[in-house]
């Protein structure tokens, strides 16, 4: 697993050594050692994770770090502080400032690795959610923008024996979250599965392996994407080390310091309700938002999208776009004769025999019920009478096979067209145009085209 690395360092020999440490592991490196040429840097190279003195003249780490998580184009990037060893306000700071990660000078070359490794794994999964994402947006689905979702009120399970730390962490948490204590590791595996925004587990326990906890966690598929910050002995590093190696996304060292305990909660919290946004619109947006789920044509939400900008580009001079909507006559009948679902499979085969009865630019839509829109861009009024008709032959002139088969049904679809009429008009006059026309196809005996003359 490779990945890009900007180090950022203000001392030239501090950053020679981090790149050929870090090159020796296979990564690639940039440097910068100043803030503004950093934020440039990752701005126009998009890196996949930024190690960041804190300690710089001019522009501190701090804030360089603010910087980049203000910004929509670099705040999934991960950022990890370096900060002086005993930089406890640093690194509080560090955080505030939406830190990721920060390890200490000297560095652990050991520790360092598996924060960057570990950073990694976080950053392929966000990045490939953020491309899905923009895939989405591209096409006019998605609505709204990540906005800096907050770390608070996160329910925040406690896994760990030690009844006074445990009860220590629950009152410091309670502040702004909803914390739960939980001894028993099974017991708590399982409230991991229900809504959880972050554990923490101690790796220290006395009756239970905090490390195999963790990694039953990974292993779950129900529990494999729930933050785990785990408290650990300096004196145990390799723990410590282990830890990050199986997935553990974030550490404190005891004794617990209650402020780097908030600040390092706030932090998981708000990255999880990040990742958990990008996936959830994913699931609504690929999957609900582009197409109706019965007969696969798109759904009324992506047609009038695309309407929109259609007939702004028309009005606006552009070439002219006409929209045919479509409903099926007596279709009440099919249902209250041959059942609900044989009426399903109608509208599905009606919706293949649109679908290939129209140009690929033409945009077939399920409008709701057993009504459907075509959009048809670049097409005048005249072009979409006769397109319409011909689809009305196509459905009307060969029977449906439903049922498995056993029936044949002759199915026939009145049509009202409309087109846009340049300037002034709108995505919503032109629907109530064809929908005026095609009331008039029913009123006159159904299994027709009337188009709507302006
Ligand atoms: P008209 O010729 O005037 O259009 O008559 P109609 O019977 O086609 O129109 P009406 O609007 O009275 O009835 C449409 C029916 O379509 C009513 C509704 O139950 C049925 N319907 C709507 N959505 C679905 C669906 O997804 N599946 C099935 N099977 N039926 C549906
Ligand atoms: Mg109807
Ligand atoms: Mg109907």
């Amino acid at each position: 697993m490779t990945a890009r690395i900007l180090v950022v360092d203000d001392i030239e020999a501090n950053v020679k050594l981090l790149e050929a440490k870090l090159s020796a592991e296979y990564f690639d490196v940039l440097t910068a050692t100043d803030g503004p040429t950093a934020l440039a840097l990752a701005a126009a190279e998009k890196p996949d994770i930024i190690l960041l003195d804190v300690m710089m003249p001019g522009m501190d780490g701090f804030e360089v770090c603010r910087r980049l998580k203000d910004d929509p184009l670099t705040r999934h990037i991960p950022v990890v502080l370096v900060t002086a060893l005993d930089g406890r306000a640093d690194r509080i700071a560090g955080l505030e400032a939406g830190a990721d990660e920060f390890i200490t000078k000297p560095i652990d070359d050991l520790i360092m690795f598996s924060r960057v490794r570990n950073l990694t794994r976080l950053k392929l999964v966000i990045d490939e959610l953020r491309d899905r994402e923009a895939s989405g947006r591209r096409i006019g689905v998605i609505a709204g923008a990540a906005a800096r979702l907050a770390g608070v009120g996160g329910r925040v399970l406690i896994v760990d024996d030690n009844e006074r730390q445990a009860q220590r962490i629950h009152t410091e948490l309670s502040v702004e979250h909803r914390p739960l204590v939980e001894p028993d590791p099974e017991k708590a595996h399982l409230t991991a599965r229900g809504p959880v925004d972050l554990v923490i587990v101690n790796l220290m326990a006395r009756n239970f392996d905090g490390l195999r906890f963790a990694a039953n966690l990974r292993s779950d598929e129900a529990t494999r994407q729930a933050p785990i910050l785990a408290i650990y002995d300096p004196d145990e590093r390799a723990r410590a080390v282990k830890a990050l190696d199986l997935g553990v996304n974030d550490l404190l060292a005891k004794p617990i310091d209650p402020l780097e305990l908030a600040a390092r909660v706030r932090t998981q919290i708000k990255r999880k309700r990040y990742t958990d946004f990008l996936r959830n619109n994913l699931d609504n947006s690929l999957e609900l938002a582009v197409t109706d789920q019965l007969t696969g044509l798109h759904n009324r939400r992506y047609m009038t999208g695309q309407l929109d900008a259609l007939t702004q580009r028309a009005v606006r001079g552009g070439a002219p776009v006409a929209a045919l909507l479509i409903d099926i006559d007596h279709f009440k009948k099919i249902n209250d004769g041959f059942g609900h679902d044989v009426g399903d499979e109608v509208l599905c085969e009606f919706g293949l025999r649109l679908a290939s009865n129209v140009r690929a630019i033409d945009l077939p839509c399920r409008y709701g019920g057993e009504e459907f829109v075509i959009l048809m861009p670049d097409t005048a009024l005249a072009d979409a009478e006769r397109i319409a008709d011909r689809i009305r032959r196509n459905v009307g002139g060969s029977p449906f096979r439903v049922a498995a088969g056993s029936e044949l049904l002759t199915v026939t679809i009145s049509i009202g067209v409309a087109a846009t009429l340049g300037e002034g008009d709108t995505p919503e006059a032109l629907l109530k145009r064809a929908d005026q026309a095609l009331y008039e196809a029913k009123a006159s005996g159904r299994n027709r085209v009337i188009s709507h003359a302006a």
